[in-house]
């Protein structure tokens, strides 16, 4: 059997010997792997390189099927960035998958029938981090979601349970508010489960959704969403099912993909042979279906099983009542290779799943060239006081009409707060004046940019209005 090139990084804290008793395990089981190593993290980090990775990294990671990652410790202060947020983007890692799985009741929960997966998409949303401090008062964050990345992400989903044997795919967003950005997450969510028949389909609004999730958890099966949500959704699930110390996760793109536990470096514990290393070992067995090792996946996560089931656990799930012998990392691994070739006889046993590990490519399903059509502009403005008489005079006889005015989403003109009732309204130095015609030029709305400046009012930005077909790309006014 041909091997297969794996990256591989020790990472920092208990990470290097999680990854040691990870590797014993992997080659115990006959994992056919050629593991090349690289250096990431702290010392990365210290030496200059604020994203924590050198650039030969890259070329063994991006030439590698598989990146087998630690956690790492990022120093505080001196404008490190995130490791993770770096990979991710630069690999084009759109999928975050994280099984959340109760394995009572050899470890504690509260939820003994737990079993969810979250999905979560990983490139967009307010995690692109772009960031504007606008006026004395206001910050603000551009959520980016495009069609193309909530396809990729709800397909990977379907296609995810449609090998893993899972019966339904839940969707969460907040759209009843975001009409537009997770409008389309939601709107792309139902195109695309038609596609689907065998799978369920279901919708939450992510408030109500997570309440659900996090009081009757085995309500559920495979839950995608968007970024943010997910990144908060996924440590809840984690933690409610008893083991964030035993979860893996894995992100996987179209050409890259990287496998991790879903805890941190723990410097407290490190160097003393007491972590955990099941996170990193279940994000391995991931790894090793990704890559087409199925069965050796099968094989040491039976065994894995096992090892709990017979009650030999490290000191963060160790229960006298429960366990039979506390073990460190190194006799942890032990005890797994051991029962290599076991199964479990009360927890339910893997079988071989990831039957074919590529995701059905992005089809683009709505593509289309949707003529587009200026109408107007949003300019925003910096002022204390309100205003509105400024606007008036400074944009009469423009070619685009003063159409609406809102502070921080309330409406201000026309139909706002009486003037009685500004005293109660907490309004900011931000507003937003929408300037529109039926049709428009970008000669008008520099026209009305110029007057505004003339006018000595404080034009922090100003954002295009769009019709695309007869459908408005902008919040209605009413919002
Ligand atoms: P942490 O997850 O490292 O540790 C929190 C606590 O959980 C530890 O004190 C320990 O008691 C326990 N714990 C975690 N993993 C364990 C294991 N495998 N076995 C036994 N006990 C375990 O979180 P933290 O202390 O907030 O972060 C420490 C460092 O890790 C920080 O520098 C942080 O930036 C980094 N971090 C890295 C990653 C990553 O590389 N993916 C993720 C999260 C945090």
């Amino acid at each position: 059997m041909k091997k297969i090139d794996i990256a591989i990084a020790r990472g920092d804290g208990i990470g290097p010997e999680i990854m040691r008793a990870t590797l014993q395990i992997l080659q115990a089981a006959g994992a056919q792997l050629n593991i090349h190593e690289v250096e990431v993290g702290e010392k990365v980090y210290l030496q200059g390189h604020l994203s924590g990775i050198e650039a030969k990294s890259w070329e063994i990671i991006r030439a590698s099927k598989a990146f087998l990652k630690a956690p790492v410790t990022t120093p505080q202060g001196g404008g490190f960035r995130s490791l993770n947020v770096t990979i991710r983007g630069a690999l084009g890692l759109y999928a975050n998958v994280r099984p959340c799985v109760a394995y009572y009741p050899f470890v504690d929960t509260k939820y003994p029938g737990m079993d969810v997966t979250i999905i979560r998409e990983n490139e967009e949303d307010l995690y692109t981090g772009i960031e504007y401090r606008q006026t004395e008062e206001s910050y603000h964050a551009l959520k980016v979601i495009t069609k193309k990345g909530c396809e990729k992400i709800i397909r990977y989903a379907f296609e995810y349970a449609l090998r893993n044997d899972r019966k339904k795919v839940t969707c969460f967003t907040k759209d009843n508010i975001l009409k537009m950005s997770d409008g389309i997450f939601h709107k792309t969510y139902n195109a695309i489960a038609k596609e689907y028949p065998e799978i369920t389909s279901e919708h939450w609004i992510v408030d109500i959704g997570a309440a659900k999730l996090a009081d009757t958890p085995e309500n559920f099966d495979v839950i995608v969403l968007p970024n943010l949500y997910g990144d908060i959704l996924s440590d809840v699930a984690a933690q409610i099912a008893g083991s964030v110390g035993l979860a893996g996760s894995a992100n996987i793109g179209d050409h890259a993909a990287m496998f991790e536990a879903i805890h941190g470096s723990a410097p407290r514990r490190a160097g003393q042979n007491l972590a955990n290393p099941s996170g990193l070992l279940l994000a391995a067995v991931m790894m090793l279906e990704h890559i087409g090792e199925a069965e050796t996946a099968t094989l040491i996560h039976n065994a894995w099983l096992k090892t709990l089931e017979d009650g030999i656990h490290t000191y963060d799930i160790f229960d006298a009542k429960k366990s039979t012998l506390k073990v460190g990392t190194q006799e942890f691994a032990a005890a797994v290779v051991e029962r290599l070739g076991k199964v479990p006889e009360k927890l339910q046993p893997s079988h071989t799943a990831m039957k074919h590990n590529e995701p059905k490519k992005s089809q683009a399903t709505e593509i289309k060239n949707t003529p587009k059509r200026l109408v107007g502009a949003d300019f925003f403005i910096d002022s204390k006081e309100n205003p509105i008489q400024k606007i008036k005079k400074a944009v009469a006889g423009a070619p685009l009409n003063f159409s609406f005015m809102a502070n921080r989403g309330l409406t201000v003109f026309p139909n706002g707060p009486q003037e009685a009732d500004f005293q109660n309204t907490n309004f900011s130095d931000h507003w937003r004046c929408r300037c529109a015609a039926e049709v428009a030029t970008q000669a008008d709305v520099l026209d009305v940019l110029q007057r505004m400046i003339t006018a000595h009012l404080d034009v922090t930005k100003h954002e295009n209005l769009y019709y695309f077909g007869d459908e408005p790309g902008f919040s209605a006014s009413s919002e």
